[in-house]
């Protein structure tokens, strides 16, 4: 049997605390809410215990950045705006090692993505939006574009670190000041960006950071002094959100779930498809909205392709988050990896075949090794529903349309894959596939200059690229 073996110095690097506390107004304070404890997926021990925010301390907030905005950030020229901006990428890269340690112990992901994906894409983030901050009048928004004000923004635990980063430097750039709330079972490294941002000398209220649950979150989207609510998390609670909203006039972005197709033509180098493929679902053990939990393969290469993708997939070492050999880490919390038990005997109870890696798991910790169920049918749940785990179900068709038709069959619409040789049958299918991302020959590529975002439940609004700043400004 495997050991697990916890690196004794990673609480060092990481710099962990036994106790943290939110951010606001400049200031780490103890909120009024009952303390969370942050727990380490990868163990199932507590890594520390994390100060909530009561209904007072959210106004409170709502109040220093309405105060931070009127007196200081909503009015400060773009290019000194910018400067802040850069400061906090440049302190993200210097704390690089510490925040990708962090955010491995806290999430459960492989230490290798955190420190490769999440760590750099945050700092990317913060790059590309400083230099947005000076521009905005280029960009097409008129000499003088106005931002909205107060944001409220709230977050999920698949990608703790970079989800805050996608959400504070575009409201940032165009001149909000932002209460963010991140997901309660990764709270850690939003809290030591707070620092990061202490440590840039942001005027006191721009960035307030209130760990909770979801009643701090809803608490922060019904604030009435809050003019925008940006919301990246399940459809469930984006609906809430939307409803709770109805009639306040406050601006709303949603980025919710999704149910991605991938799609493999008979002329896909298949070999790098399965990289593909694999990179599509197991990449933070699919914990990812855009993940390619649909494998829709063209019949005649199905078994060919699928021998490839098993024999693949049984290299995936499965493991400690911290050991950089990992390739599938831990299941962020046991509600979750109960979710994935469930759906995946579903799947079995309606007859599809399940296949799993017989790699080994760590004997504490929430682990789920990766498998992939074939001869799935649309109308079963594994194709149908979001798994949220390292769960891939393989459907078949003959012709380019069934692909797409079977593509489309799904109420979300956030991402999917295409493989083939053909150009014109990638773009064929990209204006065909209603998603919005759609990726060539790849997968689960991200880049802050790239609009991120989806269709129908899968939400409204963009993250990234010129796009992504109009739902910070009135235009
Ligand atoms: P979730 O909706 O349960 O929680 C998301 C956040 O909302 C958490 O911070 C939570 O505390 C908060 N929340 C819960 N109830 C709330 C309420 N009533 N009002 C306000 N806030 C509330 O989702 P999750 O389980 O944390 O994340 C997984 C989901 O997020 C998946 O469906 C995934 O697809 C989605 N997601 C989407 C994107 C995207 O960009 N589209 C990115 C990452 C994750």
């Amino acid at each position: 049997m495997w050991e697990y073996a916890p690196a004794p110095e990673s609480r060092d690097i990481a710099n962990l605390k036994p106790n943290y506390r939110m951010f606001v107004d400049g200031e780490f304070v103890e909120g009024g809410g009952e303390p969370l404890k942050s727990v380490n997926p990868g163990t199932g021990e507590v890594l520390a215990e994390v100060s909530t925010a009561a209904p007072a301390d959210v106004d409170r907030a709502v109040k220093a950045a309405r105060r931070a905005y009127d007196r200081v950030w909503g009015r400060m020229p773009g290019a000194e705006r910018a400067k802040y901006i850069f400061r906090i990428a440049r302190l993200i890269q210097e704390r690089g090692r510490e925040l990708a340690v962090l955010e491995s112990l806290d999430n459960g992901k492989p230490i290798k993505e955190s420190r490769d994906v999440d760590v750099p894409t945050a700092a990317a983030h913060f790059f590309y939006h400083a230099g947005w901050a000076d521009k905005l009048g280029y960009a097409g928004y008129g000499p003088d574009p106005r931002p909205l004000g107060v944001a409220g923004q709230v977050i999920p635990w698949n990608f703790p670190l970079l989800m805050a980063a996608w959400k504070i430097a575009p409201a940032l750039a165009c001149g909000n000041t932002v209460v963010l709330k991140p997901a309660e079972t990764t709270p850690l490294t939003a809290l030591v960006l707070a620092e990061i941002i202490q440590q840039a000398e942001l005027p006191p209220g721009v960035v307030n950071i209130l760990p909770g649950a979801g009643d701090v979150g809803a608490a922060v989207v019904a604030h009435p002094d809050v003019d925008k609510v940006a919301f990246t998390g399940s459809t469930e609670v984006g609906k809430l959100i939307q409803r709770q909203l109805a009639g306040t006039g406050k601006k709303l972005t949603l980025e919710l779930g999704g149910k991605a197709a991938n799609i493999v033509f008979d002329d896909a180098p298949l070999d790098q498809a399965v990289e593909g493929i694999v990179n599509g679902i197991f990449f933070n053990q699919g914990h990812v909205c855009c993940a390619g939990s649909r494998l829709l393969v063209q019949e005649s290469v199905a078994e060919e392709l699928l021998d490839k993708l098993r024999t693949r997939v049984s290299t995936l070492r499965v493991g400690d988050p911290l050991d950089k050999n990992t390739d599938v880490g831990a299941i962020n919390s046991a509600e979750q990896l109960a979710r994935i038990q469930e759906l995946t005997a579903s799947g079995e109870a309606e007859g599809a075949q399940r296949w799993t890696s017989s790699c080994p798991l760590p004997d504490k910790g929430f682990y789920f090794a990766p498998t992939v169920f074939s001869n799935v049918s649309q109308a079963m749940r594994i194709a149908r529903e979001e798994i949220f785990g390292p769960v891939l179900s393989v459907l078949t068709f003959r012709t380019p349309d069934e692909a797409v038709a079977k593509a489309n069959n799904t109420p979300y619409g956030l991402s999917a894959g295409v493989w083939t040789e053909k150009g014109s049958r990638i773009l064929w299918a990209a204006q065909k596939m209603r998603a919005g991302v759609v990726w060539a020959n790849t997968f689960n590529r991200f880049d802050p200059t790239a609009p991120f975002g989806g269709y129908q439940e899968s939400g409204f609004g963009r993250e990234g690229g010129r796009t992504g700043l109009e739902a910070y400004l009135d235009v």
